[in-house]
């Protein structure tokens, strides 16, 4: 059964609200916003694949000190898969042995602790019978989402996007899409500052929903924390005969 379970699911950090990470198996998530703080030290070794959808912090928050982690007990080694665009973004910023150690040759070149498995749009890849299809969405850097699709059951998730034809046009091109994770970043009030960040309101989202062409089931994510209430209250006005509900932390997300 294909299931994803938010350990965070929230575009910032407040309070128990936490930054970007969705555990799709016990070895593989998608984002590392906050891995460290709903992860005990078994769970963590347990991790393998790191799926990253883009560069930008909340979703990459703790990937620098993931990698410390897993070397430091011991050795152990992970695969993260993005496009080269996206991990020349982190390798630049994040491991350049000035802000953080570059972990692609630690403890050595050859056996490093993370390896990189490069993916490019439109080109599905598996990992443990799972298949993800990476598709280009519509953000102010490269941005993945993914077609997610285990034993017939299939789940869009548009990691952070602006409005997107080309998400629509995947799912509209999918009938096996009913559930779809979809980011709602700001409040209708906030739309000039939404299409400036290329996120979406909840009346932006609708406006997505109109061209989709069967009913399926939304999740929502990625709700700024301190502006939660006013994102549901918004979601809440949406006139949509799809059912919508707000994604909540360790609550998984299942096709129904
Ligand atoms: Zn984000
Ligand atoms: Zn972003």
């Amino acid at each position: 059964m294909l299931s994803i379970v938010p350990l965070g699911c929230y575009g910032s950090d407040l309070e128990n609200k936490k930054c970007i990470s969705m555990l799709v198996t016990p070895t593989t998530v998608i984002d590392t916003g906050s891995i460290m703080s709903s992860l005990d030290t078994n769970q963590l070794l347990a991790i393998k694949h790191v799926i990253i959808t883009h560069c930008h912090f909340d979703h990459i928050k703790n990937l620098p000190i993931f990698a410390d982690f897993m070397l430091s007990l011991g050795n152990h080694s992970f695969t993260v898969y993005t496009t080269e665009n996206i991990m020349a973004q982190i390798m630049d910023n994040i491991f350049n042995d000035l802000v953080w150690p570059d972990f692609t040759k630690l403890p050595t070149r050859k056996n490093p602790t993370i390896k990189f498995q490069p993916i490019k749009f439109d080109e599905p890849f598996s990992i443990e019978g799972i298949e993800f299809l990476p598709i280009e969405v519509n953000h102010v850097v490269e941005s993945l989402g993914f077609i997610i699709k285990k034993d017939g059951e299939t789940i869009a998730y548009s990691g952070d996007t602006g409005i997107c034809q080309n998400f629509v046009d995947h799912i509209n091109n999918d009938p096996s899409i009913k559930t779809i994770c979809w980011e709602t970043s700001f409040p209708n009030r906030l739309e000039k500052l939404a299409t400036a960040s290329k996120h979406l309101t909840p009346s932006q989202l609708a406006g997505e929903l109109e061209k989709i062409n069967r009913h399926c089931e939304i999740h929502t994510f990625h709700l700024k924390p301190n502006l939660e209430d006013e994102i549901i209250a918004d979601i809440k006005s949406i006139k949509s005969p799809m059912k919508i509900i707000p994604m909540k932390q360790k609550r998984p997300i299942t096709v129904s």
